[in-house]
């Protein structure tokens, strides 16, 4: 095993050698995301971070200086399948014997010492707080050690950080950062460290710089979106600054936490009209004792009463929503409220998952994980065959209406057909015509699968 540089785990970060200007003409890399949507971003800030310092980046890992893998630790076959990854880099490592190897992200935060043995042959190892040190890690980098930061700073909010995005029609922007809530199930807390907020002025500019970028849509990240607040103003706040910004014609946000959904954020999601009439609201239990064992801090009357107020105030609302099935204790009554719950609020969509016990969690250390695997299998089962049958009717309803969707690109199955999305977050297949990408189209919709509008541009 290659021996460790100098973890800074409870030191400051030295300053940067990029902020003087570029340092690396000519080096290139390669950054490969997995996870969340929070992943995606924050490997456009690493993108960012590295063009500063006179990095280039390619589309080939072959030939690429630095290839990066951004993970995500949050279930476990995520982190299988980084680790076998990793087995055909080391090939391609092998070959270019110049390139350098990196792993960032809650996988690199969690499990160092689980990377390091399985991937011995690994360059750097960067936790998600310490992406602003990249050039100074890769001025570091020898055959013999391995370099490691994986500091977590809770004032790291990366503001000063330009992130540099693909062409497109959505950009997502990360408004927040850590999470405080300590679900027990969770790693988040222990990888992303304590939430943080990044200042609406900031903010606003920064959807300004979307407009000119091309953007038509933003998307505001965040771990618990909704509890973002930057010492004045709180998420409610930040919808209404961004609606009044020109130019941008949507506005989404992911994921917002049902404890703390406010007054303001319903009137904001009601009143203004680029926020999408869209939410996805995590449940992931409809037993009160399980959400109570998962530290959710919300009982399964209180997240349904925040689903009537929603629809009360915002009647066309599409919800979605987590599902985690067959979590520590869950019993045959506790998988039937959630059974009951999904079949009562008729989400729009939902990711169903069945529970994976996670090193270091308080759920690892304090819970038995004793719902039998084939048993997990089957109440997963059970529910993503009901929600399919509630996606299947609630879209159904839609045949025949004609609504506005902002054109993306391409569709996959036919270069003849357009998809894009419409306010409710529906992916929609068109005959693309004369539509534009970027813009936004009526389309009269004739099918509908569970999944999928399908119909013609109306004008
Ligand atoms: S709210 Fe809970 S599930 Fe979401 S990131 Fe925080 S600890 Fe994890």
């Amino acid at each position: 095993m290659k021996k460790l540089l100098p973890v800074y785990k409870n030191e400051s970060i030295p300053k940067l050698q990029s902020e003087s200007g570029p340092q690396h003409p000519k080096k290139s890399f390669y950054i490969e995301t997995y996870g969340c949507q929070m992943n995606v971003s924050d490997s456009e800030l690493m993108t960012g971070v590295l063009t500063k310092a006179g990095y280039e980046i390619t589309n080939d890992i072959n030939s690429a200086n630095v290839v990066l893998i951004n993970t995500c630790a949050i279930r476990e076959n995520a982190e299988e399948k980084v680790l076998n990854r990793l087995e055909h880099l080391n090939a391609i490592k092998r070959r270019n014997t110049e390139m350098v190897l990196g792993i960032c992200g809650c996988m690199a935060q969690h499990m160092r010492t689980m990377v390091l043995e399985a991937a011995p042959y690994i360059d750097l190892i960067l936790g998600p707080d310490a992406y602003r040190s990249l050039p100074q890690a890769l001025d570091s980098i020898n055959s013999k050690d391995t370099f490691v930061n994986l500091k977590l700073d809770k004032s790291e909010d990366y503001a000063d950080i330009s992130p540099i995005r693909k062409d497109g029609i959505r950009a997502w922007l990360t408004i927040q950062r850590g999470c405080d809530k300590m679900c027990s199930f969770c790693v988040v807390p222990f990888t992303r460290g304590r939430e943080r907020s990044l200042p609406i002025p900031m903010l606003v500019k920064e959807v300004e710089s979307l407009v000119d970028e091309g953007f038509k849509e933003v998307v505001l990240l965040g771990q618990t979106v909704n509890s973002y607040y930057d010492g004045t103003h709180n998420f409610g706040d930040l919808l209404f600054a961004i609606n009044q910004v020109e130019g941008i014609e949507r506005i989404r946000f992911t994921s917002p936490h049902p404890s703390d959904a406010t007054k303001t954020m319903i009137d904001a999601i009601a009143s203004c009209e680029k926020v999408c009439k869209q939410i996805h609201l995590p449940l992931q239990s409809g037993s009160t004792k399980i959400l109570s064992d998962m530290h959710r801090t919300y009982t399964a009357d209180e997240y349904r009463e925040l689903v009537f107020d929603l629809r009360n105030q915002i009647p066309n609302l599409a919800i979605s929503t987590d599902i985690i099935v067959g979590f520590c204790g869950e019993t045959e009554e506790d998988f039937q409220k959630t059974h009951d719950l999904i079949n009562e609020i008729r989400y729009d969509s939902a990711f169903m998952f069945k529970y994976s016990d996670r090193n270091g969690t308080l759920a690892n250390r304090t819970l038995k994980d004793n719902v039998p695997e084939e048993e997990k299998i089957r109440r997963l089962q059970t529910i993503i065959d009901l929600q399919y049958r509630i996606s299947h009717e609630i879209n159904q309803k839609r045949v025949g209406e004609t609504i506005q969707v902002l054109v993306e690109g391409e569709s996959r199955k036919s270069k003849a057909d357009y998809f894009g999305k419409d306010d409710t977050f529906k992916t929609t297949v068109f005959p693309r015509k004369n539509a534009q990408i970027g813009e936004t189209v009526n389309v009269k919709v004739h099918t509908a699968s569970a999944n999928t509008l399908i119909g013609n541009v109306t004008s």
